[in-house]
């Protein structure tokens, strides 16, 4: 049975690329009938941030994604909060241990500092491997009474994965094929803390993976140097057989394609990076997607696009057609360039998308917040005329509000271009004519204005143009008489009246 999981660590708000992985694991997971996971990865509590869980789970919550086992939802592995699991982990450090796959080290952070400097003196970067465990104080080369009194004592120590030297370790990953790693590269990663009676994020995410009967891992390319210790770790379990199929994702690069896209980004280069605002205990906030005006089927519909393609020319899909398309052969190795014009442009096609009811419906609670009041046939009939200049609801306003109330200033380059000496009385005539059109339709309104024009003899587009800076108080908008016939007679008189003046 396919089983993947979404596995962050509650750091921070959910950047952009998360939202992606965890968006692949969904479309992955519904795609074969499986199931979806989300489980917390807090065991590093010194990067623990208050508020990150509840934003990862109502950012995957905005996007549509249905959490069948995890947190906030529950299941058969609970609990899915890795802080909450903290008694599972020691007894798989000792198996490891007494395996001969990991061993106890009680180095001090002087002593280690003390070591990387003098590495550093020689010119050496220190690593932590086979070159040197046997020259510091592990239970390796300790009297096995010594280890033991040195864990009675309650002396600080750590299990450190040991890792082998010079092994080709062989691995598997569904989007870039096999990968191989010397081992004498690696170092020995610690796998369990005394500090805090915890494990750290491998030994964790591996064991979990294990008990929780995950099918496939497909998370970020930041964690493929990770892999070969994965790898290791379910070899010396004896796991082997039921070790997850691996997918490591493309990095999302900046707009400009130099460089990975990082939380900071968003600030520097004007666009969000995260799917929801987020308010930091310090007061510090960030821009969300979702803030910005995005629809939700966009952002999801946008994501999916960073880093796989359905080999078509179509571009827009709805999460039932991308989890159909969706597959792990189709993800890209190379890095996702992010382009926020791009992420307009699949908003805007979504708001296009949408009927004029629907877009009346989201313009409404805007109009109210303006004080304005009325119908929604009305709304719907405005709408219609501008959402092909709008890219987000917020657009609405701006290019729509003569709709609503009449312009309280004119725009003066619209003035100065137009309004010559002439035009207050030639509109006081056009005036009068208007006030005597009925019905007042849209045809009925073009077609006195024309004749008018044709017998007044004066060019039409003088005559346009002032009667919609009458109206509008700017030179945008759809037809005149289009506005005109909507916002009806007595506010077209009533704005004519005020024009002049
Ligand atoms: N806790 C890791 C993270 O924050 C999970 C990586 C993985 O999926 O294995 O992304």
């Amino acid at each position: 049975r396919v089983r993947v999981r979404f596995a962050p660590s509650p750091t921070g708000p959910l950047h952009i690329g998360g939202v992606r992985t965890a968006l692949f694991n969904y479309f992955f997971a519904k795609k074969h009938g499986g199931d979806f996971l989300l489980r917390i990865e807090d065991t590093d509590s010194n990067r623990f941030v208050p508020g990150a869980e509840d934003y990862i789970v109502n950012s995957l919550k905005w996007c549509g994604i249905q959490i069948d086992e995890g947190v906030s939802v529950g299941g058969p592995h609970a609990p899915y909060r890795q802080s909450e699991r903290r008694d599972i982990y020691k007894k798989y450090a000792d198996q490891l241990v007494a395996g001969g796959f990991a061993y106890y080290a009680f180095d001090t952070p002087e002593e280690l500092d003390a070591i990387r400097a003098k590495f550093e003196a020689e010119g050496k970067t220190f690593t932590y491997n086979f070159e040197i465990r046997t020259q510091l104080n592990t239970s390796l080369v300790l009297p096995a009474e010594e280890v033991q009194s040195r864990i009675n004592t309650g002396q600080g120590w750590v299990i450190r994965f040991k890792m082998p030297e010079n092994e080709e370790v062989e691995m598997h990953d569904l989007i870039r094929d096999r990968v191989v790693v010397n081992s004498s590269t690696l170092d020995d990663k610690v796998l369990f803390k005394s500090a805090d009676m915890l494990p750290t994020y491998h030994l964790a995410n591996v064991v979990d993976d294990y008990l929780m009967e995950i099918s496939h891992v497909i998370r970020g390319e930041e964690w493929l140097p990770s892999l070969p210790l994965h790898v290791l770790l379910y070899r010396a379990f004896g796991w082997t057989e039921v070790m997850p199929l691996f997918s490591h994702l493309p990095l999302l690069l900046k707009p400009t394609g130099n460089g990975k896209l990082s939380k900071r980004d968003g600030d520097k280069l004007g666009f969000p990076v995260f799917p929801l605002f987020w308010k930091a205990e310090n007061g510090e906030t960030a821009r969300g997607y979702r803030e910005d005006g995005y629809f939700p089927e966009a952002f999801v519909n946008l994501l999916a696009f960073l880093g796989w393609n359905p080999g078509t020319e179509q571009e827009l899909f709805t999460m039932d057609e991308l989890i159909q398309l969706f597959s792990l052969e189709r993800v890209n190795k190379s890095g996702a360039r992010f382009d926020p014009e791009k992420a307009k442009w699949f908003n805007q096609q979504y708001l296009r998308m949408k009927s004029d009811a629907e877009l009346a419906t989201l313009y409404m609670p805007i109009l109210e917040e303006k004080g304005i009041s009325v119908q929604t046939e009305y709304v719907e009939s405005v709408v219609a005329l501008v959402k092909d200049r709008a890219t987000f609801m917020s657009d609405f306003w701006p290019s729509s509000s003569y709709f609503f109330v009449a312009p309280d200033s004119y725009d003066e380059k619209v003035v100065a271009k137009f309004w010559k000496e002439n035009i207050p009385a030639l509109i006081s005539e056009l005036r009068e004519r208007v006030a005597i059109i009925a019905p007042f339709s849209q045809e009925n309104i073009d077609k006195v204005v024309h004749e008018w024009v044709a017998e007044k003899q004066v060019p039409m587009g003088q005559v346009m143009n002032n009667f919609r800076l009458c109206l509008v108080g700017a030179s945008m908008g759809p037809g005149v008489a289009q506005i005109a016939a909507l916002i009806g007679k007595e506010e077209t008189l009533k704005r004519l009246d005020a024009g002049i003046k």
